[in-house]
This record gives C-alpha cells, structure tokens and sequence, in this order.
C-alpha cells in the first residue's frame, strides 16, 4: 500500500537529443553535406522527440521535458527564441530559420568549428577566424559547448521562433504532461559576451529582456504547460553583487505571468546564493543534490513549505548506478521538513551521460551492474519515488522491493570487488615520499645539464606530438579492428608510417623529433586502454558540441599500468635518426578529466593514481634512452572548479599529480608539457609550479597576447608559445611566424623560447604541413641571426 498523501513528482532537467544512435548527428551532417532537406531533418527531431517523451512517460515521470531539443545547442535555440540574432550576419529575410541558425552555428564560408585539433575539445577563440561562426565555450564546467550570444547596447529583444511552442503542441498531442524548460534571464546573459562599445555591460539589457521572457511565459501559459523549467545555473557562481541583486526583480515580474516556475540551479553548491535562491517568488526550486549534498538540509529548511523542492539525487554527470539506500536516507528526512511533498530528478540535464546501456554488448555482467546511463537514470527515479511513498518498509510493492535489492546488491558487488581495490596500488601511493613529486634539482642546474647534454640551437624547433592522421593510417586501425589486418601487419604498417614521419622531420630540420602518434586513436583512449581500471563503451556517446561526440572511458577502479605503453614505438623512432625523439605521453589530469571517473574516492587520489602509471612509463622511457619526454596537459585549466574558493584544493592535487608523474628522472632528462588554448593568466604560478622543463602553448591565434602574463610573471622555465594555427589549412608564411617570435622575445628572455606548433597536427595534411614546418624551422633559423 502506498501512502498517497506524499505527493511526489519525477521529472529530469533535460534528456540527451543526439538519439540513441547518434541519429541526429548523422542527419545534421547528411543536411549540412546537401544530402537532405530541412524538412527531413526536422521529421527526424520530431521522431527523436517523440521517442525520447515515450521513454520519460514509460519510465513514470510524471512530466515529459519539452525545449530540452536542439539542433545544435540550446542556448542558440534561446537565440532565435529571443530575438537577438547578431546583426553582423545580416541575415535576410528570406533565409529560413534554421538556415541562419546552422550559419550562427557554423560561420558562412566554411565550417569553424569541425577542424578542431583533434582533441574532441573545442577551442575559445573561433570568432577570430573567417568563418564568423558564433565563438564558442564550455558549458560551465563540462565538456558540452555553447554558442556564445553576443550582445551589443543595441541588442534589440523580440520573440521571433515558434519552434518552442511547436514542441510544446507536439509532445502535448501526444498526450504528454508538459514541463517546458527554458535557459533563465540572467543566465542567458551572463553566459553571452559584449561586443562592441568598450565598458558595455550586458545586464543593462536585462530591461529589454524581460518583457520578451513574460511573452513566452504567456504563450506557454496559454498553451496549458504545467511548469516551466527556468535554468540558472549562474546561481552556484562567484556572481558580482548587481547580479545578485537582479534576481529578485526579475524574478517578480515573470512570477507575474501566472505559470508555475521552477527555477533550477546546477552543478555548484549554491553559497552565499542559497538564501536568496530560496526567497524568490517562484512555484519552485531545483538544486543539485549531487553537487552539494551539503546544502540539502537548509534548502529544506529554507525554502517556504509551499513552494516545490526538486531534489537532483541521481547523478547526471556520471554514469554511476545511484546508491538507492543511500538516496533515500538522504530523502527521508527531507519529505519530513517538506510535508510529504517533494520532487525527485536528475541534478542536472542527463545531457552529459550516454543514452543507454541496452546497447552495450561488451561489458561483462559485473561492470555492467555498477552502471546506469540516461534512460537507466529514469528507471532509478521511479524507484526512489515508490520507495518513498511506500516508506522504504514493508508497504513496498514487489516491483520496488526486487529493484531495490537488485540495485542495492550491485553497490555492495563494486564496494568489494577485487577489480575495483588493487592493494599494491593503495599502498604504493601510500608509501609515496613525500618529495616524489619532486625533481632532483632545481631548473636552473637541470637546464644547464640538459643544455650539455642535447646541444640544441637556440630558438629549438619541435612540433606537438602527432602528425597527419591519414586515410591510410585511419584504415590500417579500422581494418585491424575489424580483424581484417593482423597485429603483425598493422604494427608493420605504423612502424612504416613512423618512419616517414620522421624522415620528413630530418628533412625539414627540425631539431626535436617525434614519432608521430601514428599508432594513436585518441590520446586518452589510447592510454586507458593499456592501463588496468579502465573499461570503455561501444556507444556511450556524448555531445560535445554540435554533431560532435565524445566517448569517454570509463575509470572504474584502481589505476595501475601492467606494462610499458609508448616504449616500443618510440625506441623504434629513435632508431631511425641522430637527432633526440620526444617522448609522448597524455598527462594525469586529462586523462581524469576526459574520462568518466569513478565516485567512491576523491577524484585527487584516482589522479595520482593515474600519476603513478606515468610516472612508470616515464622512467621505462628514460632508461630506454628516450632524453626528452613531454607529458600532454591540455586539460588542467578546465578542470578548475566552478568557485574559485576551491581552486586552490584542485590545484594543488593537479599540479602535484602532474609532478609525480614527471619527477622520476635525472636532470639530464628534459619534461615538456603541452596546454592548448586557455586563459593562463590567473594560474600561472600554479602553471609554474608544475616545474616542466618546457611547456608548449597554444598563443598564435591571440597574435602572442597569450604570452604576455607569462612574461610579466616572469615565468621560470622554457617556453615554446605556438607560431601555426593548426585548426586552419592556412599555411604561415615565414616572415609572419617571425613577427610572432619577435613579439614573443620582447617579453620572454630569447634563451628560454622554442619554437613549434600551436598544437598537434593529426587533423592537418602532409602537404599544408610539410610548407609550413619549412617555414616555421626557417623563422627559427632568422630568429637565432637576429638574438
Ligand atoms: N600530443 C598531442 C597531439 O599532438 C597533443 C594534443 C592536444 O594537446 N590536444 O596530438
Ligand atoms: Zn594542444
């Protein structure tokens, strides 16, 4: 029997739109290739909108997510929405909406956003190519990117897409109950940038905007939708106080509207904010429970008892099954401050995990039951609520009590299985000297003896790591994938395509080789693939931006690495020339952070874990006679927490977890590391503290401005800022790569500058590549007669 007087809901933030099998990514590239109208890309969103509504209603949701679609992102869906296209486009009037929308998207003359450096991220700076597509930027702190809005004082607001209310009609004449789901006022703003007008500052449109939110509050109010959804994330942020302070006006006027709101908040605890999120004149508040399970018992307490309290409990950011026991004993009490009223979701949009785990077919039975992907969340949702309606005792039907215990029986298979605890990793990292993070000189010694040692010219010439992935090297690993090509040939195959790599290197003459990467997929899954604790999806895609995907790995227990990783292949790279060879490895922290990483320890200890591997490979490299080693990390800055009071905690693990993995070697031994684009300012003494011999950063397409806080921070080490803009085919010219040195040597001592790429070369062809290393190590060779 259960106990109808507690009225709970269940409902999610928002559900993955790339389809089960990436069907929309597909179709938007079969569109963007001419292959097909926008009326049958449209059918398609309407078949995966109606699927992905049966699946909240099968799963007992008592609200289907309406505005949680989009074609491309949904803050460019509040774009057009809203009314605020940019005026640069100069769209006409007789494009078709979606027309402009894939031209914001995607720039006009081309296509920005896809020639990425083949890291699966996306970098800031796109609006400083041709293309003008919109700039685009992470998602607070995940791996999905937004389009970024820009606004002027001019910026004039009006509702101008239907496409919202549309999906409303859709799912209702489906015979859905409606939740529609909006991006907030303020977040919008926020999340948009300031063109134009110097000191211009984007919440004086908060005014102008307003009245179009009311519009689409009416519209949806007159269409029937239960609630409204309305997302401000911003609310766990460092929010300067005029900020703050709008929250509550903005607040009253589109309470006014008459439509239940619930305002949701996610992926940050939210503070200082935590009253003021409580106090607005909202039907609800949605706060991630995951996130900040800390806070739960004052929102509880805080927040009106009239008003709704959406509890995110299950997590929506990893891929974890929810420890229902655990879940509930964190409810109860909260249904008791609540009078039996609460609502249950996800903590944030099911966005950031994979679709199902129905599709897997490799996992063996174990791993599989630790797990729960977006539709496997629902299921969980609807357990928790009749767990708590039937007072988690003996009113509990069976369906609830056989789920229970299945889901319990999994949490207690993962806390104890010997897959998960390695003892030899445990106390390895325990017996860990305190100074193992620690080189065994200081850099001005190393750098000397490294100088004996290599020889090198000054202004070095080096590249990234990777060459041309080529056709050929991409069907040689599908073959062999396939089982079409043996291990012996396919390692005969890349050993071949090394040796060309490095013999076009001997010819351009740069003075620091690499093998290529050749032999690499990915550089995190290449890596998780050898290391033990690691187990990867078939499907378990990810929108990153766009129709781009990401398939993380998944860190499921103890990290420890059975045998060496890039030895081999790099040996065989040294053989073949005189000249040193780089060795190249993917650095701790971004193998963390690109991955889904486990949630039963601090994410610190399975990044040292992790640092230990390395470490190992490291000094197999070393004693294998590799002198130069470069641990990739472009990842550490991304990883920084959402406020900036916790900064200092995740740098101080990152940064150590970096050094452990690098101080295993002599002085002689010489560590690179590598970062792509992003901001260093504001951590360049934590940057410092990672104490690489040399780091290579990505500064050309900021024409060196990059390279400006390293200069006046007068950092220690050696420097190689990027000369080539690897995600444009445009091949530099000689003089202009040294202008860009000639900067760079006006704020960073000449002596300590080297020279190379701005990142890797994989996406690049051997052609575009071969003129523009030639011009690059002749820059190199006019800077050395210049200094
Ligand atoms: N070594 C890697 C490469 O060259 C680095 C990639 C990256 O920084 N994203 O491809
Ligand atoms: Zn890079």
């Amino acid at each position: 029997m259960t106990n109808t007087n507690k009225a709970i809901h269940t409902h999610i933030p928002g559900f993955p739109r790339i389809g089960a099998a990436r069907e929309l990514k597909f179709a938007l590239e079969r569109h963007w290739r001419g292959e097909q109208d926008e009326a049958a890309l449209e059918a398609t969103g309407r078949e995966l909108r109606a699927r992905h509504w049966a699946l909240q209603r099968d799963a007992g949701l008592d609200f289907v997510t309406v505005g949680d679609f989009a074609f491309y992102d949904q803050v460019a869906n509040h774009i057009q929405l809203l009314g605020c296209e940019p005026a640069r486009y100069g769209f006409s009037a007789e494009q078709s909406q979606l027309s402009r929308y894939f031209t914001m998207a995607r720039g006009r003359s081309g296509d920005a956003h896809e020639a990425g450096c083949g890291c699966g991220q996306a970098h800031g700076e796109t609006g400083l190519q041709a293309a003008a597509a919109l700039e685009m930027t992470k998602w607070f702190d995940t791996n999905y990117h937004y389009l970024v809005p820009e606004f002027t004082p001019d910026t004039a607001f009006s509702l101008a897409c239907e496409r919202l209310f549309d999906e409303v009609a859709e799912a209702q004449a489906l015979g859905h109950a409606v939740k529609a789901v909006l991006v907030g006022p303020l977040s919008f703003l926020w999340l948009g940038k300031a063109r134009g007008a110097e000191g211009f500052d984007r919440l004086s449109l908060l005014d102008k905007l307003l009245p179009v939110y009311s519009q689409v509050l009416d519209r949806l109010k007159a269409q029937g939708v239960q609630w409204v959804q309305i997302d401000e994330p911003i609310l766990g942020l460092d929010l300067p106080s005029a900020w703050r302070s709008a929250f509550e006006n903005t607040y009253w006027q589109l309470n006014q509207v008459g439509v239940p709101l619930l305002l949701a908040t996610y992926f940050s605890p939210l503070e200082e904010n935590l009253s003021l999120a409580c106090r607005l004149p909202v039907a609800g508040l949605h706060v991630d429970g995951v996130r900040a399970p800390h806070e739960l018992t004052s929102i509880a307490d805080w927040l009106p008892v009239h008003k709704v309290l959406s509890v995110g409990i299950v997590d929506g950011r990893n891929i974890w099954r929810t420890d229902l026991d655990a879940a509930l004993a964190v409810l109860a009490p909260i249904m008791d401050k609540r009078a039996g009223k609460l609502w249950l979701s996800s903590s944030c949009s099911l966005l950031h995990t994979p679709f199902t785990l129905a599709a897997e077919t490799t996992f063996d039975s174990e791993i599989r039951s630790w797990l729960a992907f977006a539709t496997e969340k629902l299921d969980e949702l609807y357990v928790l609520k009749r767990a708590l309606q039937g007072d988690a005792g003996a009113n509990l039907d069976a369906g609830t009590t056989e789920a229970l215990a299945v889901s319990r029986a999994a949490i207690a298979s993962r806390r104890a299985s010997p897959r998960v605890h390695q003892q030899a990793v445990r106390e390895r990292l325990q017996a860990m000297p305190a100074d193992a993070d620690q080189r065994r000189s200081g850099f001005t010694q190393r750098q000397a003896e490294q100088r004996a040692r290599f020889k090198l010219p000054s202004f070095p010439t080096t590249t990234i790591g990777s060459f041309p992935q080529t056709q050929a090297i991409r069907s040689a690993r599908a073959g062999f994938k396939r089982g079409e090509l043996s291990a012996a040939d396919y390692e005969t195959k890349m050993r071949e395509e090394i040796a060309y790599a490095v013999q076009q290197q001997e010819s351009l003459g740069l003075d620091v080789l690499v093998h290529g990467e050749a032999e690499r997929n990915d550089m995190v899954e290449y890596f998780g693939e050898q290391l033990d604790g690691f187990v990867f999806t078939q499907l378990g895609w990810v929108q990153s931006y766009g129709s781009r995907c990401v398939k993380p790995p998944i860190i499921f227990g103890d990290v420890s690495r059975p045998k060496a990783m890039t030895v081999d292949w790099t040996v065989h790279a040294q053989s073949l020339t005189g000249k040193p060879m780089k060795g190249m490895l993917t650095g701790p922290i971004t193998i963390l952070q690109w991955s889904f990483v486990r949630d039963d320890q601090p994410r610190a200890v399975t990044a040292l874990q992790i640092a230990l591997a390395i470490r190992d490979e490291v000094a197999d490299l070393e004693q294998a006679g590799i002198g130069i080693i470069q641990i990739d990390e472009p990842a550490v800055r991304e990883g920084l927490p959402l406020r900036r009071s916790r900064w200092d905690e995740y740098l101080n693990w990152a940064t150590q977890a970096f050094r452990v993995s690098a101080s295993a070697v002599a002085d002689g031994t010489q560590i690179h590391t590598h970062m792509c684009y992003a901001e260093f300012n504001d951590i360049l003494p934590q940057i410092a503290a990672m104490d690489a011999d040399v780091i290579t950063i990505e500064t050309s397409r900021s024409d060196m401005e990059l390279l400006n806080g390293f200069g006046q921070f007068r950092y220690p080490n050696e420097i190689g800022p990027g000369v080539y803009d690897i995600h444009s085919p445009r091949v530099p010219a000689q003089a202009e790569m040294v202008r860009l040195l000639q900067k760079a040597s006006a704020v960073i001592p000449p002596a300590n500058l080297w020279v190379n790429p701005d990142c890797g070369l994989k996406t690049r062809g051997w052609p575009e590549t071969e003129t523009a290393l030639r011009n690059m190590v002749a820059a190199a060779k006019q800077l050395r007669a210049i200094y």
